[in-house]
């Protein structure tokens, strides 16, 4: 364990980490659908390694059921009240690389999709957190923290705090983790009495109440004892109302105990030396011809003109006006007429982005390719062939693209925002320091001048050589998260 961490714990008078419980509404690779899923998946394992015992709750989807069920162990079931609903809950152990991911079944609840949307997903997420509260004193472990992860869960310390007052659950500390600021999980006050049957002492703007509605995230944010957010950039835009969708008050009022820690990536799944799904493995020492063959794959694959001298730039993305869609459209035709460049977009989301891509398509051929879709395997492809990754994001708590991209030796033009601006540090022509290309404002100008500079580098080989190093040598392991969440844990005790 590091000396620091060590010294923390003697400060306390502690002889061991705390205990910690991660409850969230995805975990990988039992069930995924973004970000979220990957960082409740590592970083128990992180945590492990510098001796935090951390396990997870998470439902029992159906996507689980059908793919583990062999190896999951019964331990125990009861049942809740959900306001007038009595329903069923069992509690399942999986252990996997040393994990205990502790699974909340109820097949009316969680027999179909991880996400219902609208009201069905707010019960189905309120019956997630009544089981967890409720199961809590059963368990075979005793957590210290609850660690709780976006809207789903950020109900459980106001509950545990109003409703278990003296017991075990109230005398927890919680952590709030908020992974995207723009899901809140916002509902009629009628429906969470439903459900919890808080006291309506508590709609109130200075405890549950915005604009109107119940909203779950803003009650985490009052009844946590920390929050944390997912890059330290991230953590001070919102504060400010462009970014906190009507939460800055009390972002603002709480700023003492809101920071921001970085996600890390998986560094030997994404690995450009070890990677299955390139047509040719390379290393920082010895890129050049690797990466060569994987630009020659991608261009034969896609279509695009078979040419190793023009820059290659990528985006591997959701097309949703987050990732900065409306950027690209306002400038693509401009920068495919006049320049020598070739684009690559493998992306799906909006059907307007979708659209206006196809269609660009068809207007460059050989140029440009749009592939709609999501294809792990391809993505590699495309990190590892091109030379530009470019990230025009509007917001970004933390961003995972543009960190692969780094790894796999693909410069990142990205806008100064969240973890965006935390990872890259943009090209300085006078000093020559940089790993990547950055611009201040969401304004599709700016973003040209920024891919401008960076085609103006890519003939000039050793300013690339420079950057592509130290992009590549970037560390983006989970390892500095896990400590960084140790110490943030070790805090709240
Ligand atoms: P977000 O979670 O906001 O979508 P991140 O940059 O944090 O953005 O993570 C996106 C992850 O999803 C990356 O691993 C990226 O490679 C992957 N991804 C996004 N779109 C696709 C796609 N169409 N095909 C394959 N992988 C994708």
């Amino acid at each position: 364990m590091k000396e620091a961490l060590s010294q923390m714990l003697r400060d306390r008078g502690r002889s061991e980490m705390p205990k910690v419980l991660l409850a969230a509404a995805e975990c990988a690779p039992f069930s995924k659908t973004g970000g979220l899923a990957d960082v409740v998946g590592t970083l128990p394992k992180a945590l492990a390694k510098i001796g935090v015992d951390a396990r997870v709750i998470t439902p029992y989807h159906r996507c689980i059921k059908d793919r583990y069920a062999s190896r999951v162990e019964h331990l125990f079931d009861f049942r809740i009240m959900l306001g007038w609903r009595n329903a069923y809950v069992g509690i399942e152990r999986l252990c996997e690389d040393g994990v205990t991911v502790y699974l909340v079944d109820n097949e009316d609840y969680f027999g179909d999709r991880i996400y219902r949307g609208g009201l069905p997903e707010g019960e189905q997420y309120a019956f997630f957190t009544r089981a967890v509260l409720e199961a809590l004193p059963r368990l075979d472990f005793r957590p210290e923290i609850i660690h709780c992860n976006d809207w789903h869960t950020a109900m459980l310390p106001m509950l545990a705090h109003i409703q278990y007052r003296g017991r075990m659950q109230d005398e927890m500390k919680y952590l709030l983790t908020i992974h995207n600021i723009a899901f809140q999980g916002r509902f009629g006050f009628d429906f969470v009495q439903d459900m919890f049957g808080v006291d309506p002492c508590y709609y109130t703007p200075e405890f549950i109440e915005l604009n109107g509605c119940a909203d779950f995230l803003k009650a985490g944010c009052v009844f946590a004892d920390r929050i944390n957010t997912v890059s330290p950039t991230y953590a001070s835009e919102i504060r400010i109302p462009y970014y906190a969708e009507g939460l800055e008050g009390i972002l603002n009022a709480r700023h003492a105990v809101l920071t921001g820690i970085i996600n890390g990536i998986d560094r030997d799944f994404f690995n450009p030396e070890t990677d299955p799904a390139l047509p040719a493995r390379y290393t920082l020492a010895d890129r050049k011809s690797g990466k060569a063959v994987c630009k020659h794959a991608l261009q034969e694959a896609m279509g695009l003109a078979q040419r190793a001298d023009v820059p290659l730039f990528a985006m591997v993305t959701r097309m949703t006006e987050q990732k900065g869609f409306d950027l690209v459209a306002c400038v693509l035709d401009d920068m495919m007429c006049r320049e020598d460049m070739q684009f690559m977009l493998l992306g799906n989301g909006d059907e307007r982005f979708e659209n206006f891509m196809t269609a660009a398509e068809k207007r460059y051929p050989g140029k440009l390719c749009a592939y709609i879709g999501y294809k792990e395997e391809l993505s590699h492809l495309v990190y590892a062939a091109s030379d530009f990754f470019l990230m025009p994001s509007r917001f970004e708590p933390c961003g995972l693209s543009q960190m692969i991209a780094m790894r796999y030796g693909s410069v990142p033009i990205v806008r100064e925002t969240g973890g965006l601006r935390d990872t890259v540090i943009p090209y300085n022509r006078f000093t020559g320091e940089g790993d990547g290309f950055s611009f201040a404002n969401f304004d599709a100008w700016e973003m040209r001048d920024a891919m401008r500079l960076a085609m103006a580098c890519y003939k000039d080989e050793e300013i690339m050589e420079g950057l592509i190093s130290r992009a590549m040598q970037k560390q983006f392991g989970f390892e500095l998260s896990a400590e960084e969440y140790a110490r943030h844990y070790l805090w709240m005790l």
